[in-house]
């Protein structure tokens, strides 16, 4: 495509596909099944999948399962659908971590014989305070010239589960005194009791991320190992284990900064607290940034897939702006959104030349440009649903909607021209709305070619469906939801008036029809899905994916 350019990765993976250093490129997406997939993690979705996809190699996706306890099979199915849904595929390369525990516990052992790993006893507490800071060096641990027998029997009897959980941790040996906190000693391995959602109690000692990662990216002959910027620091870490290991291949590691959005929370481990604290109603609300929760909320994934392709990849960290993400939505459902017409706050409008009991069809197109998005009919008869917002008792200068004595258009319909008002007399609130109609108008124009500047939208009384629609506005009052006040944490910081919900809103009655997920635009209003879960022939739902224009301009 026109707007692709090659970033920094891509430049990379080019040339060493041109000097010939790898014959083909190789990456993979390694989500760790601890929760659901978010729209950061899409970006390193779109960028492993996408190299494989541009330079006609392969992506592997591979779960980093190799903590037990937050691990479950729940998320390694959604994970696995939701990257399908972004529209990725990894054939037959799907693989788990845990796959490779009886060749990383192998491999340690090689270590452990090559003088490179010692069982430490210290407690984990005295191992953190021993680990010195930026600027001390740390301190030797006291078990760290055992004798590569000893520290052999030990981490055998670690494997045999002799040991309880955080009594001892295996350690790789590399310097105390290093600037980099990363190679001072780090733990390789530690004991776990706990049951795993795929080797069962198979193991009670687990692999540590540094030690797995890298092992697994060359077990499986990856060749560029894409991350995120926090791990710039492990990369000595990753190129030491495989510098001092038998491994297959040679993969190397490439950092770049991840995604952060304006207004959004994108760490799992915060995601859950809003699932399991109620501050939504589950991992696919539509306010969540999961792809659960755009999904519902109407994101398509072209929209993402152009995100991602927008934002770029580069190595310095920034905050997106969340408009752009609805601007790629916009630009996505402008040329492929069905229009349709629904009147969120409506107000009846009566024609009075209208005779009583007639009624006619328009038969309207869906969409305004594209054809091929066919026609429906639109029912008209003589009283009507417009919106309130398109009425004005006492019209501002520049206001070209309806009010006393003006005409407009009724889309697809007639020109109308007010001729009363009826107000409720405590409140002053306008009730209905009398207007005429001009027969020679039909289908919106006229032939004497007069003007009639405000073009409205409306639904007929007697045919509306009555839908439910659901207006969802950002989950956070802040740009950065982290930024708190002392004594304060990130949820304080959610909006209460995230989500508006109208209950009778009247709807053309052609999108009966429509079937969940599918999307339309409310003409002069938005673009709307059909809820995923709860829209259906008996019950309309419909959410508000995205304004027309800057919603959040307020
Ligand atoms: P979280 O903090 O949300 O749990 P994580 O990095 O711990 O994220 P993983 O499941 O380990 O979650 O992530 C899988 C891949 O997605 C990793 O390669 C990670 O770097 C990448 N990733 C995660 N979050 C982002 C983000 N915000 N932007 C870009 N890439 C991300
Ligand atoms: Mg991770
Ligand atoms: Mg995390």
């Amino acid at each position: 495509t026109p707007e692709r350019h090659l970033d920094f990765i891509r430049t990379i993976v080019d040339e060493d596909l041109k000097s010939g250093k790898h014959a083909s490129v190789a990456t993979r997406f390694p989500p760790e099944p601890n929760g659901y997939l978010h729209i950061g993690h899409a970006k390193s979705i779109c960028l492993n999948f996408g190299i494989a996809r541009e330079f006609g190699g392969t992506c592997n996706l591979r779960f980093d399962d190799t903590n037990p306890s937050k691990e479950e099979q729940e998320y390694v199915d959604a994970i696995q659908a939701d990257v399908q849904w972004l529209g990725f595929s990894w054939d037959d390369r799907l693989y788990f971590a845990s796959d490779y525990f009886e060749k990383l516990y192998e491999f340690a052992e090689l270590l452990i014989k090559k003088g490179l790993a010692y069982v430490d006893d210290q407690t984990a507490e005295q191992i953190r305070e021993n680990r010195g800071t930026l600027t001390q060096p740390g301190l030797d641990s006291p078990w760290r010239d055992r004798h590569a027998d000893e520290n052999l029997d030990l981490f055998r009897r670690m494997r045999a589960g002799e040991f309880p959980d955080g009594s001892r941790v295996l350690r790789a040996k590399i310097d105390m005194a290093s600037p980099n906190v990363v190679m001072r000693d780090p733990t390789l391995y530690r004991i776990r009791h706990a049951h795993h959602h795929r080797t069962g109690d198979a193991w009670c000692i687990y692999p540590m991320y540094d030690f797995t990662h890298c092992l697994s990216d060359a077990l499986e002959h990856i060749t560029h190992s894409i991350c995120t910027l926090e791990f710039e620091n492990n990369r000595e870490l990753y190129d030491w284990v495989i510098d001092n290991l038998p491994v297959p291949s040679r993969p190397r590691q490439y950092e770049f900064a991840r995604l952060n959005l304006a207004y959004v929370v994108v760490s799992k481990r915060r995601l859950i607290q809003l699932v399991t604290e109620g501050h939504v109603t589950g991992w696919d609300d539509p306010r969540m940034p999961t792809l659960q929760g755009l999904r519902r909320r109407g994101y398509t994934p072209e929209a993402i897939r152009l995100f991602a392709q927008r934002i770029g990849v580069a190595r310095a960290a920034n905050t997106v702006e969340y408009e752009m993400l609805e601007a790629c939505l916009r630009e996505d459902l402008n040329d492929r959104a069905p229009r349709a017409m629904a009147v969120l706050n409506p107000v009846k409008l009566v024609v009075e030349n209208y005779p009583e009991g007639q009624e006619e069809i328009f038969t309207c197109p869906n969409h305004p440009e594209k054809t091929e998005l066919g026609e429906r009919a639109v029912p008209f008869c003589r009283e009507l649903y417009i919106d309130r917002d398109d009425f004005r008792q006492e019209p501002p200068k520049g206001y070209h909607r309806l009010s006393p004595g003006k005409e407009v258009r009724l889309r697809h319909a007639y020109y109308v021209t007010c001729t009363s008002v009826e107000t409720d007399p405590a409140t002053g609130e306008v009730t209905e709305i009398r207007c005429a109609y001009d027969p020679a108008t039909k289908g919106g124009w006229s032939q004497d070619g007069r003007k009639v500047k405000g073009t409205i939208h409306w639904v007929s009384a007697r045919h509306a469906a009555w839908a439910e629609v659901r207006l969802y506005d950002r989950l956070f009052t802040k740009a950065d939801p982290m930024d708190v006040e002392e004594g304060k944490d990130f949820l304080d910081n959610v909006n209460r008036d995230s989500l508006q919900v109208l209950r009778n809103v009247p709807v053309e009655p052609a999108l009966t029809g429509m079937k969940p997920e599918q999307f339309v635009q409310f003409e002069r209003v938005g673009y709307f899905v059909a809820d995923r879960r709860e829209h259906g022939p008996d019950r309309l739902v419909f959410n508000r994916s995205v304004g027309l224009r800057d919603s959040w301009a307020k």
